[in-house]
């Protein structure tokens, strides 16, 4: 039977301490010990239920976190407040001076920046790879090799990682596989697939409003543990920790994950049709056309689809600034970085969230000026979206008007 990530969720049952159907947002930052025997084992990792200081854990955070290991299918997990702030503390509890991390090369800006312009500062190199060539991975793994690292869809190109083949690959030369599942909440569930660990910046689909940023690293429980250690774990020691009321906020949007992103892959799916049958180059990954269609059908959970990020392409920045900015005008959404919000955001990747890597590099993975990426919204009229947004292409000359015939 396929993994019901949102049935894991549905099935949590949490009450506050007075019986509130939410659980109580722990509101403190330390907490007392009624002996001091239990203060000294609760520092030495042995005295579970305990709760020491709310950079360590909150029953708060605690609560978010065993919401979100349901949904991906894991020991438990940790919630942090970005996803840079979830992202980091992995690749730098696994990794050490030396060592060395086999990446993506289509990945999230920030995280590319992190692997190519920080880390080598701690002796820690990355190899920029095409992720959906498993030969091409292999050959770049070396004898310091920990990590292989990627998005199951990737950032801003929506390529598909084939994350059964990289988890027998990683599995084979002895790495953690370590898969950002930021883009394809409930759609794709990494850890079922065979990856170690599974990343989330919280602040896209799985929060949904835009109003916060938040992560979290979903994994197995040795190594959630290993992150919190009070002497060496990176998540207590970088101290990237999600606030108490944002945990107990993203935990409520968290609820309605699965009807959004129901209704985001089913807009997504609608424009990316048009959009193509109309001859704009269109990349959706439920469009036939993507080159790994088949392949990210073979791992979703299919009631969730394709999800809700599209790209066009336009052919030039200039017309994607201009068509970008009249669909503003006609509150067809927001010219605007990020994702997963109940309006459509656009922006063009280029010259904003991938502008860490270079333009060089960036027209070899087939970043081109002209690209826009949609993030689609909950629109409930999305036909009406749709002609509007024709009517904007053919204003700013991406389309052509039609003949009269
Ligand atoms: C936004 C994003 C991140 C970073 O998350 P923050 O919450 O902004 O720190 C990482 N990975 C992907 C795929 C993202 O889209």
């Amino acid at each position: 039977m396929k993994f019901k990530p949102a049935n894991k969720i549905q099935d949590l049952q949490y009450f506050g301490e007075f019986g509130g159907v939410n659980p109580s947002i722990s509101d403190s930052s330390t907490y007392t010990f009624l002996s001091a025997k239990t203060m000294f084992d609760t520092f030495e990792g042995n005295a579970d239920g305990c709760y020491l200081y709310s950079r360590h854990t909150s029953p708060s955070n605690l609560y978010l976190g065993e919401a979100l290991a349901e949904m991906e299918g894991t020991e438990t997990a940790n919630v942090a407040a970005s996803g840079m702030g979830a992202i980091t503390p992995v690749l730098l509890q696994l990794c050490g001076a030396g060592d060395h991390i086999v990446s993506s090369r289509t990945i999230y800006g920030g995280t590319y920046a992190f692997l190519k312009n920080f880390t080598p500062k701690l002796n820690i190199d990355t190899t920029f790879v095409d992720i959906t060539k498993l030969d091409v991975v292999e050959n770049a793994i070396t004898e310091k090799t920990k990590v292989l690292y990627c998005e199951s869809v990737s950032n801003p190109l929506l390529e598909v990682a084939d994350i059964s083949g990289l988890a027998a690959l990683a599995k084979k030369h002895n790495l953690k596989l370590v898969v950002d599942n930021t883009f394809s909440p409930l759609s794709i569930a990494p850890a079922q697939l065979g990856a170690d660990v599974v990343v989330h910046s919280l602040t896209k689909f799985i929060n949904g409003s835009s109003d916060t940023v938040g992560g979290v690293v979903c994994g197995t429980q040795e190594f959630i543990n290993d992150l919190r250690n009070v002497n060496d774990g990176a998540s207590m020691l970088l101290g990237s920790t999600m606030d108490s009321l944002r945990s107990a906020s993203i935990l409520k949007n968290l609820r309605t994950l699965h009807i959004r992103m129901k209704q985001h892959s089913k807009n997504a799916m609608y424009l990316a049709s048009k959009f193509e049958e109309d001859g704009l180059k269109t990349v959706y990954p439920g469009l036939s056309s993507h080159p790994s269609h088949e392949l990210f059908a073979s791992m979703m959970n299919e009631e969730y689809g394709y999800g809700g990020m599209l790209t066009i392409d336009v052919g030039s920045l200039d017309k994607a600034n201009e068509l970008m900015e009249l669909m503003q005008n006609k509150n067809l959404g927001y010219l605007a970085v990020s994702l997963g919000f109940y309006k459509t955001l656009f922006s063009a990747p280029g010259s904003s969230t991938s502008s860490e890597i270079p333009e060089d590099e960036q027209a070899e993975m087939g970043l081109t000026d002209g690209l826009i990426r949609f993030s689609i919204g909950l629109d409930n009229d999305i036909e009406r979206t749709y002609e509007m947004m024709k009517a904007c292409m053919k204003e700013v000359g991406v389309l052509k008007e039609e003949s009269l015939v």
